[in-house]
């Protein structure tokens, strides 16, 4: 029996994959727009890729572009609440490292999207001065939480694209 897909079909769909590809829980995004947690994960691993992966094609390269924009400023937001969580009155690491974490995943996503819009060069995703840019601030944010300092810088150094090119 075939299934319709609730996600693909539904009126807020780029929201809904903004929202996937900024790394929100399947949890957070099912209560937020209504639809069943089932769903949104079966359409994460089933349906996003291949809308990711069309986006190669110019007629979609703007919507890859827009997803994009929307992770660069979650990016920001999130650096924001690290810094906020290192520098507010009550230094919470907990959500500091929640806010890394979420970073981690954002880096990765935008690295898979820089990728599918420049279909077949590779991009040197860390050559890109936003990249250069969030990772000083990342390296500098976590200034206070030295093993997790320790921990992404050496995530960040395993990186193929990193070679040569480290601070
Ligand atoms: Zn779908």
């Amino acid at each position: 029996m075939p299934r319709v897909c609730t996600i693909c079909t539904h009126l807020d769909r780029d929201a809904i994959d903004a929202a996937l590809v900024a790394g929100e829980g399947y949890r957070d995004i099912a209560r937020q727009w209504r639809v069943s947690k089932d769903a949104v994960a079966r359409h994460k691993a089933d349906h996003l890729p291949a809308h990711l992966s069309k986006a190669k094609h110019a007629t979609e390269t703007t919507q890859a572009d827009s997803l994009l924009g929307q992770l660069l400023s979650l990016n920001r937001h999130t650096l924001a609440i690290l810094k906020e969580a290192r520098d507010g009155e009550e230094k919470d690491s907990e959500l500091a490292l929640k806010a890394i974490a979420r970073a981690e995943k954002q880096i990765e996503l935008q690295a898979k999207l820089l990728g599918e819009l420049q279909e077949g060069t590779t991009v040197n995703v860390f050559l890109l001065p936003e990249w250069q840019q969030l990772r000083a601030r990342i390296i500098s944010v976590l200034a206070p939480y030295p093993q997790a300092r320790l921990a992404v810088a050496h995530a960040l150094e395993r990186s193929p694209y990193a070679n040569g090119h480290g601070a």
